[in-house]
This record gives C-alpha cells, sequence and structure tokens, in this order.
C-alpha cells in the first residue's frame, strides 16, 4: 500500500542520515515509516503512493491558510519571475517587516532570518549583548530550535543544573542554561532571587506548543514579565508558533504581556524558509551594522520567502480567528469525548487553532506532566487514523494545527475515524 514511500524511504535511508531532514519527520516514535509527499493543496496531504490525508501538522504550523492557498501562490509566482534573490535590499522586506511592527506590540523593529532556529539563536545574542551578562532561563518541554544554549537537558534533580542535551555540545555552554519547569513562577522568582545580577534573558513559548499543548497557567507570564523587568533582564518570547496563531497579533496581543524580543518563525515565511527576531528600537538599534552585535545572512530577507510571508499575513488579516478558534474547539471537545467513551483516558485541550492530545487523567502544567501520557495509547491511535486518512504529528508532544481551508466536513471525518480507533 505504501510502496513508492517504503522504497523511496529505504532509499533516503543510505543517502541522509536517518532517511529524513529533520529527526521527527522519521516517525520513529509511534513506530510507523515516513510518508513521502507527492503535493498538498487546501488541508489535503497527496502522497506518493497516490493516498489522500487531512492534514493536522500543516507543515508543523506554517501552513495556516491551507496549502497552495491562491494569492500566496500568485504572489510567489509573481516573485520567481522577478529573480529569486539578489544579496541586497528589496521592497517586499519592508512591507512585511512593517505588517509585523504593527500587529505584534513588543515588536517596534525586526531582522529576517532563515529559521526560527536562528532567530531564537541571534535574539539571545543580542540579550547578552545588551545586558552584559551570560546565563539564560529556559522552560524544560519548550524548543527554541537547535542552536546550542537551548539544547540543554536537566541535570539530576536539582532544577537550575543543566548538562547538554546532545553530544557535540560543550559543557561550558549550557552551564549558563538555566531550566526550570513551565507554568512554575515560584521556581522563577527563587531562581531570579539566586542568579537575578547573571541572567541575561528569560525565554519562552507563551503558549508551549512542543510539549503537546500547554497554554500558560495564569499570573504565569505576568511573573515572567515582572521579575525580568525588576532585575534588569531581557524577556524574550518564542512566537515561533503562535505569532499569528494564537491571535493576529500573537500570544502578546492575546494575552497582553508586552515582551523585549519576539522570535518569529513559521507562519511568517508562509511556507518558506524565514525566520525574524524583533524588539524594543532600544535593542534592536544594537544589532549590526547601527550597533555592534553581529549577525548576518546572505539569504535573508530573500524575495521568494518575502513575498510568500507578506501575502499570507495580508490575507490573515482579513480572516476571523474567532471562527477559527471556535471550529478547533469544538473539534477537540468532540474528539476527547469520543477517545473517553473508548475507556481511555485523554484530554484535547485546544487554544486558537492548535489542540493537544494527551492519554492520561490530571492537570497537565509542565514537561513532566506531559511525559506521564501513555505513548502506547498514542501510537495505536496515531496508526488507525493514519490508515484512515487523517495526518497527526507523528509524536505525542507535538501540537495538533487547524488552517482555515479545513472545513465542517473535514472535522467530520476525522471525527469518524476516530471513532473507529480501536484500543485493544
Ligand atoms: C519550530 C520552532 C522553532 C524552530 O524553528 P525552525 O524554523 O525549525 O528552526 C523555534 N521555536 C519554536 C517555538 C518552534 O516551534
Amino acid at each position: 500500500m505504501d510502496g513508492i514511500s517504503k522504497r523511496l524511504f529505504e532509499r533516503a535511508q543510505s543517502l541522509i542520515p536517518g532517511g529524513v531532514n529533520s529527526p521527527v519527520r522519521a516517525c520513529r516514535n509511534v513506530d510507523s515509516l515516513p510518508l513521502f509527499i507527492a503535493k498538498a493543496h487546501g488541508c489535503r496531504l497527496t502522497d506518493v503512493d497516490h493516498r489522500e490525508y487531512i492534514d493536522f501538522v500543516l507543515s508543523w504550523g506554517p501552513m495556516i491558510l491551507g496549502h497552495a492557498e491562491a494569492s500566496v501562490s500568485e504572489a510567489m509566482h509573481g516573485a520567481v519571475r522577478r529573480g529569486t534573490s539578489y544579496g541586497a535590499p528589496c521592497p517586499d522586506e519592508v512591507a512585511l517587516a512593517q505588517e509585523i511592527c504593527e500587529a505584534l506590540p513588543g515588536v517596534e523593529m525586526t531582522r529576517m532570518v532563515n529559521s526560527g532556529t536562528e532567530a531564537a539563536m541571534s535574539a539571545l545574542r543580542l540579550a547578552r549583548a545588551v545586558t552584559g551578562r551570560d546565563k539564560v532561563v529556559k522552560f524544560i518541554g519548550c524548543y527554541h530550535g537547535h542552536a546550542d544554549p537551548f539544547l540543554a537537558a536537566a541535570g539530576s534533580g536539582v532544577a537550575t543544573f543543566s548538562i547538554p542535551g546532545t553530544p557535540g555540545i560543550p559543557g561550558t555552554v549550557t552551564a549558563d542554561t538555566l531550566l526550570l519547569s513551565y507554568n512554575n513562577a515560584d521556581a522563577a522568582r527563587q531562581c531570579f532571587a539566586a542568579h537575578g545580577k547573571n541572567i541575561a534573558a528569560v525565554i519562552v513559548e507563551p503558549v508551549a506548543a512542543n510539549m503537546g499543548l500547554v497554554p500558560p497557567v495564569a499570573g504565569f507570564l505576568e511573573t515572567l514579565r515582572d521579575i525580568t523587568a525588576t532585575y534588569g533582564a531581557i524577556l524574550i518570547f518564542d512566537e515561533v508558533i503562535t505569532g499569528f496563531r494564537a491571535a493576529y497579533g500573537g500570544a502578546q496581543t492575546r494575552f497582553a504581556i508586552d515582551p523585549d524580543l519576539t522570535v518569529l518563525g513559521k507562519i511568517i515565511g508562509g511556507g518558506l524558509p524565514v525566520g525574524a527576531f524583533g524588539g524594543k528600537k532600544c535593542y534592536m538599534k544594537q544589532v549590526a551594522p547601527g550597533g555592534k552585535v553581529y549577525q548576518a545572512g546572505t539569504l535573508s530577507g530573500n524575495p521568494l520567502a518575502m513575498a510568500a510571508g507578506l501575502a499570507t499575513l495580508r490575507m490573515l488579516k482579513t480572516l476571523d480567528y474567532n471562527a477559527l478558534e471556535k471550529r478547533t474547539r469544538d473539534f477537540a471537545g468532540e474528539l476527547g469525548h469520543i477517545l473517553r467513551a473508548k475507556g481511555v483516558p485523554a484530554q484535547t485541550p485546544s487554544l486558537a487553532s492548535m489542540f493537544g492530545i494527551f492519554f492520561r487523567d490530571g492537570e497537565i502544567r509542565d514537561f513532566n506532566d506531559a511525559e506521564q501520557c501513555d505513548q502506547q495509547l498514542f501510537t495505536m491511535f496515531y496508526k488507525q487514523m493514519r490508515a484512515q486518512g487523517i495526518y497527526l504529528a507523528p509524536s505525542a508532544f507535538e501540537t495538533g494545527m487547524v488552517s482555515f481551508a479545513h472545513s465542517e466536513d473535514d472535522f467530520a471525518a476525522a471525527l469518524d475515524a476516530a471513532r473507529f480507533v480501536k484500543f485493544d
């Protein structure tokens, strides 16, 4: 049935490490093989074996308008004909920067890069430069791309002791990364009481979407805003997922918190490789060439990518986020009912156009809670949904994504598939 995907994957494994260009795509967590995709349109993917899927991954977030949306495609076609890279400024860079600055209250100036990883790495460099401090507070289970300082793992028991999370990173690098539990305001206060004078920045996903979906509890983000201000540290919101998704103006608009720096990616590239970091002018002006903090990129502000991002944001501005949020909430709620009616513990939180699937009871506030979900149940669910044409993220720790292209029929089809799933 998956004949061509299977053969491609076999070839890929001898040419590309693990056969994939980003690890989670290999589907190892769910004991499956990856599907090779031939094309995508709206909320549907078609694999190389001509099977069609309703897509709840959406390239991990960027495709909030659905795939191959007409206005975005048209903008890109136009850009292709004008040449795809100049290594010099182009008009759409200014237009996209303006859309971003107008949408996000915390962003007065922004610099384009090529990925979320680059954006987070550059924001941290800037925070360290402007504070003259080295330490960064990160929350366990939050993902900020794969730059060295963010790939820290929790060391033995002590909350603030961290070790490299992968070979290849010197312990001296992650020694400056302080790890705390998400949603634990007290731990953040204690950490600042002990290390405050040495902390350059706190980086946080304002809605955690890389440990399943874990919204912030009341007061958590406010506490981070208060203590960073008190101690003269920089508050960095990583809005790579939540930017233009938690609300058009991101989680900072939704929760009315004004971060010093913001990290963006995914949606702002409209499906092309784009990231951006931005923030208050007093900080951003210190980025080269105006300031001394070096940061650069051969393809940054790429005209094709800018055209895709700009067309995406302009279309999004005209759409009804509240309606999409309601559709997502209804869908996730019904999915939860269906699963629990089968006698398995299941929670399906949602926020804006994101949803989580946790196979466990009890409150989920941080990574430790998320980790206790039943991964075997998730794997059974994933496989049976995929066999019925429903494409979910191949990990219990990713967030489900909904687009403006998902119709009532698409949600109904996904719920019908869930009704057929068996857990025995
Ligand atoms: C995806 C993601 C990143 C990394 O972005 P890349 O473009 O994959 O480098 C950073 N932060 C968050 C919150 C993300 O979800």
